[in-house]
């Protein structure tokens, strides 16, 4: 039985894993298909270690490799926050609109030429017989904006001008966000390590 666990609840995360496994014949399962399965708590101080909690954990309790993926934007005149706190920096979980509301108050005096930033992704692929994990990461470069521009994506795509656009993430159409974002590049990268975890997942 051919088949890889992907811990997220999330269905259009995990279509992008399919895509990527269907064809060499492995099978995608996500939380979905074990709702039994309680939320991992994100304690971890880093994308990594949040990313193997949550592999370790549905890799322990499904029995099969699990992949989990941690994300999140860090800003460099904000010391590298919002950082493993990106979903809930304004207290409430998943609450984008004040998210964004906090930095743009955060960095209203911060001018033009300050205001870098990057999305990172981490991957992290755990084993039930707990060998060492594999990790891919990818991140994406660009400036935060002084107001919200754009409906598409989510989070805090309307603030981020992707490095070489002069429209935010939110502007683009999803297609080409995929080309460029972070979890595209973290998971070309995993792709690129498939030969080696295609064994392992016989
Ligand atoms: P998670 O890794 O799916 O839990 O995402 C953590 C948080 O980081 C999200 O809730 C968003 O606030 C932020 N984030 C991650 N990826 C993106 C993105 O592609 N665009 C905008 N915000 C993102």
């Amino acid at each position: 039985m051919n088949e890889v666990i992907i811990a997220t609840r999330n269905v259009g995360k995990a279509k992008e894993f399919v895509r990527m496994f269907e064809p060499m014949g492995i099978t995608v399962k996500t939380l979905l298909d074990y709702p039994e399965l309680p939320d991992v708590e994100e304690t971890g101080e880093t994308f990594a270690e949040n990313a193997l909690l949550k592999a370790e954990f549905a890799a322990r309790s499904t029995g099969r490799p699990a992949i989990a993926d941690d994300s999140g934007l860090i800003i460099d005149a904000l010391n590298g926050r919002p950082g493993v706190y990106s979903a809930r920096y304004a207290g409430t979980e998943k609450d984008d609109q004040a998210n964004n509301d906090k930095v743009l108050e955060e960095m209203k005096n911060i001018p033009e030429e300050s205001r870098s930033a990057r999305f990172m992704c981490i991957l992290a692929v755990a084993f039930p017989d707990g060998r060492d994990p594999l990790w891919a990461e990818g991140s994406c470069e660009g400036t935060i904006g002084f107001e919200e521009a754009g409906e598409h994506g989510f989070g805090y795509d309307p603030l981020f001008f992707p490095e070489g656009y002069n429209v935010t993430m939110a502007q683009l159409d999803p297609e080409e966000k995929n080309k460029i974002s972070h979890r595209a590049k973290a998971l070309h990268s995993l792709r690129a390590q498939l030969p080696e975890l295609a064994g392992d997942l016989k």
